[in-house]
């Protein structure tokens, strides 16, 4: 196990996109030419930090409470129709209060603001993934609307999901050029709901680091399933477009090659790990849940790559079905889930299926061993 240096970071309050560990690299930068990013960065940090005790306890505000409020003024589908969004892109016009005014609904044009339009078609792209490869009806499989903020904060450095809503900063044009530009993290910030109405796992250690972990991976499919590209040909970034051209790296993070995401003056070099032997025990981002995912998303990325083909037909089917299944604890540990991951393969596919041997293999390389629950 690798320790950590401890920075001066508080845990993250809800599922955000950018890891306490790298806006802390940000905000002690003392490189003149950052002066504006560093700031940024501190102010992101600091507004990270009010609900932190929530995640930290794994219990839940009150306004991430799972009980929805009715579906309101959303006409019931008709039989035999395919579930169909309901899209709400708010502004908050550079304020932190949420929602901020309401600027495009469900149908209406495009509003001209790249940020709102981004997000909405992202919104889009993610529900009809989910919509048509998993047929889930939105993030709680009965038709909840999306919500998202964008331009939120002034100059904020991050993305993150409050329970209810996306919400997106536009950066601080140093380092972080905005959030909405990388459909992955839209698709990741929305998983993050998806978990949360399903396997609940607690953002907390390893199983916080399965949480953000199936955030990436559908945030990486639903990215490859909006330009269907097979899995040789995917980049397996999360994040890819969001760091301006001053920075020295591809995206926030790669699920194939975990640590290989960026490594650059001022971020430092990717830190997360590509092998069990190397999980980082740290009290820090939550018990690194940004850093250890890299262990689960490598495992994840070489089955699929080994299985070829679209990932969301198979290596995809089988994490959504293990999601689901009813069988995941909050606590569930990465040994626990890459055996449900072997059970699923082997209950869809059968035992010597291609898909279970990929699956199988994928974990091995990562130095973890599933065995498949009787
Ligand atoms: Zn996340």
């Amino acid at each position: 196990m690798t320790r950590m240096p401890r920075p001066c970071t508080h845990p993250s309050p809800h599922p955000a996109i950018v890891p306490p560990y790298l806006l802390a690299r940000i905000a002690t930068t003392d490189d003149p030419a950052y002066a504006d990013a560093a700031e940024a960065a501190r102010r992101s940090l600091m507004r990270d930090a009010p609900l932190r005790e929530f995640r930290a306890e794994g219990e839940l505000p009150s306004f991430m409470a799972t009980e929805r409020p009715a579906r309101d003024e959303r006409p019931a589908a008709a039989p035999g129709m395919a579930p169909q969004p309901d899209r709400r892109i708010s502004d908050a016009e550079g304020a932190d209060r949420l929602p901020g005014r309401l600027v495009r609904r469900e149908g209406q044009p495009p509003s001209g603001d790249a940020a709102v339009d981004q997000a909405y078609d992202g919104l889009g792209d993610t529900f009809e993934m989910f919509a048509r490869v998993f047929a889930r009806d939105s993030i709680d499989d009965a038709g909840m609307p999306l919500e998202a903020t964008v331009h939120y904060g002034d100059r904020y450095d991050n993305a993150f999901w409050d329970g209810e809503r996306m919400v997106f900063g536009d950066g601080d044009g140093e380092v972080f050029r905005g959030f909405t530009q990388s459909i992955s993290v839209i698709g990741h910030e929305l998983a993050h709901g998806v978990t949360e109405r399903t396997a609940r796992l607690r953002y907390q250690g390893q199983s916080g680091a399965l949480n953000e972990h199936v955030s990436d991976v559908f945030g990486a499919l639903v990215e490859q399933y909006s330009m269907a590209q097979d899995a040789e040909s995917a980049t397996w970034l999360i994040g890819e477009g969001v760091f301006t051209d001053a920075v020295e790296g591809r995206a926030i993070r790669s699920l194939l090659e975990p640590g290989t995401a960026y490594d650059d003056d001022i971020l430092g070099k990717d830190p997360q790990p590509d092998h069990f032997d190397r999980y980082i025990d740290t009290d820090e981002d939550n018990g690194g849940v940004h850093l250890n995912s890299g262990i689960p998303n490598r495992a994840f990325a070489l089955a699929a790559v080994e299985l070829g083909g679209f990932a969301w037909e198979h290596a995809g089917r089988v994490w959504y079905d293990v999601l689901t299944s009813g069988r995941l604890k909050p606590d569930t540990d990465f040994q626990t889930f890459a055996n449900e991951t072997l059970r699923a393969a082997n209950e869809r596919y059968g035992r010597a299926s291609r898909e279970s041997r990929a699956i199988a293999g994928g974990w091995s390389a990562v130095g973890i061993d599933p065995v498949a629950p009787a």
